[in-house]
């Protein structure tokens, strides 16, 4: 885009006297602003008339990526395509306008929809109950570590302080676990990227009567799908402790199985990710917790009224159109999608983990390590191909990790545009290495200081200026 031609920031642009507004005629009188309040200086606001902020702001949002402009891969994120009916359902005046402290009888409509909502997520999930307080996953995830400590202080068993985790988890896990004041246990994953049940017999026999929970992720982060559930259960029933089911990816278990039916007493859903809300920059985002029989007593107040409203009508929405049927299609097409990816690229991407995946899998970097082409730049070169980004290094468990999650709604025809861009890449790697290590070449700014933009971030204009 040309965002030289119209300058990169408004205040850039600003021209003394210049006005591209009008304001209503004060239809209230004068007021009296006590003086106190009043500023002393005028406000530095930039002037400009109406089409240089219209082209302005134009202009910067066609540098935005998201689901609606191209395929986005990102694993372990679900960016599936959000449909726009929940976007015209979750806006209907009648739900917008909705205040929090409004009288309950003013509001049975809404009251109805979170009902039906965790009426669905039960059934869907094979849980007893949810609460739809928590804001987002890891909220949920802390949710859900808050009731099972409830339970097992309502018991008077307060010696249960220790969780455990896989090393394959996500990250928010062990935070989740630390913020709610307990410890962590890491268990190992076999060569094949399984929870090791050994290590974890190891661990129940060593820690038995401190045991809390334990924390799974199933397909795990590996995209793997974990096959000794049962003996897992068992074990961390059998000490005492909890099962705690992430179910912030249940994109592949929709129409394949549930957590409840597998032995899981408390869950949390992501419902931006695998019931469509878009996300990504922070927000926003739902987490609802999902509890077996009798923990229902435990649900704390994470959030005042009914959490996230609107991401909760987007879920609604999102169930309902797809109906009883066609929700049972989503999971096995994910993983159709995805193991179709990863058998088209895996003899030149180095796959660690061979084997069937579900909804998404990991690239160790590509076959060809002597080109010296890193994962980061695989990554930098999609952009130029008018591709997002897999996930990249993450998970922690190989140095050159490239996770990649397809979703069931994109079509064969942009499934293997991906796959031809990515054999092009590949084939860069080895003819013009340089090509690929000083991309990107077409994106309106190249390469940043990932760690400087990370810790440093300069977002005001006055910053800007008094570092110049
Ligand atoms: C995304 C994700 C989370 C965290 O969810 P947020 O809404 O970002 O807090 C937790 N666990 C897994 C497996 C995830 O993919």
């Amino acid at each position: 885009m040309n965002n030289k031609l119209y300058g990169n920031l408004i205040f850039e642009l600003s021209k003394e006297g210049r006005k591209g507004y009008s304001l209503p005629k004060n239809r209230f009188g004068d007021y009296e602003i006590p003086a106190s309040m009043q500023r002393t200086q005028d406000a530095e606001l930039p002037e400009c008339d109406e089409m240089t902020v219209v082209r302005h702001y134009t202009n910067l949002s066609a540098n935005n990526f998201g689901v609606d402009n191209g395929f986005y891969p990102l694993g372990s994120c679900t960016m599936k395509y959000n449909p726009k009916i929940n976007e015209e359902v979750a806006a209907l005046p009648q739900f917008v306008s909705l205040h929090p402290l409004q009288p309950k009888d003013t509001v049975r409509g809404a009251e109805a929809m979170c009902a039906l909502l965790c009426k669905s997520l039960c059934a869907l999930t094979g849980m007893h109950a949810f609460t739809l307080k928590p804001f987002a996953g890891a909220h949920g995830e802390l949710t859900g570590l808050m009731i099972i400590k409830g339970n097992h202080e309502s018991r008077g068993d307060e010696a249960r302080k220790k969780v455990i985790v896989p090393d394959s988890a996500h990250g928010t896990n062990p935070a989740s676990a630390a913020v709610c004041g307990l410890e962590i246990l890491e268990v190992k994953s076999t060569a094949d990227g399984l929870v090791d049940l050994e290590d974890l017999e190891r661990l129940v026999n060593q820690e038995k009567d401190s045991i809390a929970a334990m924390m799974m992720t199933n397909p795990n982060t590996l995209g793997l799908f974990e096959t000794r559930i049962p003996e897992i259960e068992r074990l961390i029933h059998q000490a005492g402790g909890l099962m705690y089911y992430d179910g912030a990816n249940l994109n592949p278990m929709l129409g394949a199985c549930r957590p409840g039916d597998m032995g899981f007493d408390v869950m949390h859903i992501n419902l931006h990710k695998t019931f469509s809300t878009p996300h990504g920059g922070g927000g926003p985002g739902a987490g609802p917790v999902g509890v077996r029989e009798g923990l229902e007593q435990f649900f704390p107040e994470v959030s005042p009224y009914h959490g996230n409203f609107a991401v909760a009508m987007r879920a609604y929405s999102y169930i309902l159109s797809l109906g009883r049927d066609h929700i049972k299609e989503v999971g096995p097409l994910a993983t159709l999608n995805a193991n179709y990816i990863k058998e088209l690229l895996k003899d030149v991407y180095e796959l660690p983990i061979d084997g069937l995946c579900k909804h998404e899998f990991v690239f160790d970097g590509l076959k060809d390590k002597l080109s010296g082409v890193t994962t980061m730049d695989v990554a930098k070169r999609l952009l130029d191909y008018g591709y997002h980004a897999p996930t990249i290094y993450f998970p922690l468990l190989f140095h050159e990790s490239l996770m990649i999650e397809p979703t069931e709604n994109e079509s064969k025809e942009t499934i293997d545009g991906f796959i031809a861009v990515m054999r092009k890449i590949a084939e860069e790697a080895k003819n013009d290495p340089e090509l690929v290590k000083s991309a990107p070449h077409n994106t309106p700014i190249g390469r940043v200081d990932d760690v400087l933009a990370a810790k440093h971030p300069v977002v005001t204009y006055r910053k800007m200026r008094d570092e110049k």
